[in-house]
């Protein structure tokens, strides 16, 4: 396959190719045009495959930047994932004018509810924080299309589970989730079963 079959906006293959992606890798030929029809996924996928791309090429894809409000949560378990990930939205949104915002704990609410007065299209953070932000009524994710966890085998730990559980009830029935896990153990099971839809199934 090529980034071309997917018939993305062209500012994002831009965005792509300036990043030096020539060809989409295993998980991204199998992420991305699942994803883009607005199903859930369920990826069993290890760093270093080019997972975070799997999940960020379609969620910009169906973003609309002439919209203002938050589209997409990326919920990941550390500060520094986090900023990771919203550095790889940012690189291959490069041409698209999309607004991405990271919260996690250990900056102060007020310039978080700053920020959150402008446009954010894409916010990425850590549970805690983003519940906080979301019961506050600082940020309404019941306009949020789409619910992706990374490294979702760590977020659904005995701490996490109950605080996102939480959050997805902030969301509208319809949002679609992309789960990304390098194991799949109980919690996650769980988690499938419980607010998942028919998700597609991707084992590497
Ligand atoms: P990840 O598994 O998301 O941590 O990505 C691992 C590395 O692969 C990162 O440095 C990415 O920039 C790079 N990468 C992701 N997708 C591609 C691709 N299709 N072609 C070349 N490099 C890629």
């Amino acid at each position: 396959n090529e980034f071309e079959d997917y018939y993305l906006k062209r500012e994002l293959l831009m965005g792509i190719f300036e990043a030096g992606f020539e060809k989409p890798s295993p998980i991204q030929e199998e992420s991305i045009p699942i994803a883009l029809t607005g199903r859930d996924i369920l990826a069993r996928a290890k760093n270093g495959t080019g997972k975070t791309a799997a999940f960020i090429i379609p969620m910009l894809e169906r973003i609309n930047t002439a919209n203002t409000h938050v589209q997409s949560l990326i919920l990941v378990p550390t500060r520094e994932l986090a900023l990771q990930t919203s550095q790889v939205c940012k690189t291959l949104g490069k041409h698209m004018q999309i607004n991405v915002m990271v919260t996690t704990g250990g900056t102060t609410l007020k310039d978080d509810i700053m920020r959150l007065s402008e446009t954010v299209h894409v916010l990425v953070g850590t549970p805690g924080r983003v519940l906080d932000l979301a019961d506050k009524g600082v940020v309404n994710l019941k306009t949020a299309e789409m619910f992706i966890m990374d490294e979702a085998d760590k977020l659904l730990s005995q701490e996490f589970t109950p605080v996102i559980e939480k959050l997805l009830a902030h969301f509208q029935a319809k949002r679609q989730i992309l789960l990304y896990s390098a194991t799949f153990p109980l919690m996650v099971k769980e988690f499938k079963d419980k607010f998942m839809v028919k998700p597609y199934e991707i084992n590497l």
